[in-house]
């Protein structure tokens, strides 16, 4: 196999919201949405499926949220939801600006604004090789974005679900708190779901147990990494059977 040979056909690729900002910052900023899309065009250059599904704490985490503005905790993570969908937008601009074909999926209905999720459709998006971006999470509050990652991914066969974080993937502790936090190389579903490991929500680790869906968690501010993970280098946490 050469080293421009894909390990993988399809992939679904979760960045959450804190990816189009700086740390601690609020919204989308030019620079980090220009960067997550460089790093999807990395991808997609090599011939691989992409769909991508988008959290949108960047600027509202429904729970949070409901305390602080005394909201209905539903209410909120609909309000999530729709942060979800400004993301999807402004990474759907940043991608057709690099003249990638892409296509926005929203599970809650905006007509005027992009398609409805429909599994068949997406599938046929990703066989002609548009990104599709998931946006609304599932469309239903009390999940969250990771979930639905989890569940597209399963739905849309991807062969893997690259999760991407600001760290190089799971360690034993909080590194950002903790500098001798050990990073795992491999961990196993029930490792991560016994050992309460910080990953994904535990009912997103569930359902790509169940789905035979691996897991790799990698460092989105490391040029390149996701491109080399796809190319199956080993890189940051992988989260598989054994
Ligand atoms: N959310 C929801 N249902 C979903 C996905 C998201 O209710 O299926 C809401 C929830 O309030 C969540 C917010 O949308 O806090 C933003 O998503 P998430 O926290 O997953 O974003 P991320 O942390 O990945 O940026």
């Amino acid at each position: 196999m050469s080293q421009t040979d894909p390990q993988y056909k399809r992939v679904l690729l979760k960045i959450s919201g804190e990816g189009f900002c700086p740390k601690g910052e609020f919204g989308i900023h030019r620079e980090q949405l220009d960067r997550v899309a460089g790093e999807i065009h990395a991808v997609v250059e090599l011939g691989v499926q992409t769909a991508v599904v988008v959290g949108g704490g960047n600027f509202l985490r429904g729970d949070r949220f409901a305390d602080q503005l005394g909201i209905e905790i539903a209410t909120a993570d609909y309000m999530g939801m729709l942060a979800t969908v400004l993301n999807a937008l402004a990474l759907q601009e940043a991608l057709e600006r690099l003249g990638l074909a892409t296509r926005v999926q929203s599970a809650l209905a905006i007509a005027r604004v992009c398609e409805p999720f429909i599994r068949r459709r997406a599938i046929r998006h990703l066989e002609k090789n548009r990104i599709v971006i998931l946006a609304a999470g599932t469309g239903n509050p009390h999940v969250t974005t990771d979930s639905c990652a989890a569940l597209r991914a399963a739905e849309l066969k991807a062969d893997v679900l690259l999760k991407a974080t600001k760290v190089d993937g799971v360690y034993d502790d909080d590194p950002e708190r903790n500098p001798a936090a050990r990073l795992y190389e491999r961990v196993s579903y029930n490792e991560v779901i016994d050992g309460r490991l910080k990953v994904m929500d535990v009912s997103a680790i569930d359902v790509c147990q169940q789905h035979h869906v691996p897991i790799i968690v990698f460092n989105l501010l490391k040029p390149g990494t996701m491109r080399r993970a796809v190319l199956g280098e080993h890189v940051g946490t992988r989260v598989s059977e054994s």
